[in-house]
């Protein structure tokens, strides 16, 4: 009697995976990288926890990463600016990620533009492995300059979606953090006090009117 529950319910499942991949056009085709970048405060982190949250309805094990660096409001969640969380795993480098990467089938890892440079083997092992990884991180720098192992990430990428936040100043589509505050380093943490999305032209103004050397940077 047990064996035979045990047979339906896999069978139950299976169907429902099916379905699934039926209605949202999703796969489970196993081992891919998905990529899902923008600025600041255009839902990065919201899609990753999304595609999270619809693997886990799925029954499908997962498990989130970060670096040890984003410590903006928790050490052990993936924590979008709405403040939906998902329970994650802090790392201090992207090797670390293969350690615990174990006995999943899909992986999340957020602020992605934070890791070293072996990140992209570590997503390129997973894949290889058959899980299918998520990635969310920041496009580019506060200088609009592509931002740490993102450009590579997005190379070796199955899929990529950059998503939009709107420019502060004019409501277009923003395509680059501004640092609203004068501290120089590619990495400062911060949020609206410090940052605002900008479109190009509005960003070309902003660096015209603070630093006056808007020919440099276009
Ligand atoms: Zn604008």
């Amino acid at each position: 009697m047990k064996i035979i529950v045990q047979r339906n319910l896999k069978r139950q499942i299976h169907t429902y995976y099916n379905m699934e991949d039926y209605i949202t056009g999703e796969t489970r085709r196993p081992g891919r990288i998905e990529v899902v970048c923008g600025s600041m405060f255009s839902g990065k982190t919201e899609e990753l926890i999304r595609r999270m949250k619809r693997a886990k309805f799925a029954r499908q094990r997962l498990i989130i990463f970060k670096p040890v660096i984003d410590t903006r409001y928790s050490a052990e969640d993936v924590v979008s600016h709405d403040r939906n969380a998902i329970t994650s795993v802090p790392v201090k480098t992207a090797k670390e990620i293969l350690e615990h990467a174990n006995e999943v089938d899909v992986v999340g890892i957020d602020e992605a533009q934070f890791f070293d440079d072996d990140i992209i083997e570590v997503c390129n092992t997973l894949a290889n492995r058959g899980i299918r990884v998520i990635i969310a991180g920041l496009d580019m720098d506060y200088k609009s300059k592509p931002f740490g192992p993102m450009p590579q990430l997005l190379a070796i990428a199955d899929d990529v979606l950059k998503v939009h936040a709107i420019c502060m100043h004019c409501g277009n589509h923003a395509y680059v953090s501004h640092r609203k505050v004068d501290v120089d380093g590619q990495v400062m943490l911060g949020e609206k006090t410090e940052y605002e999305p900008l479109c190009r032209e509005c960003y070309k103004k902003e660096m015209a009117r603070t630093q006056g050397y808007v020919s440099k940077l276009f």
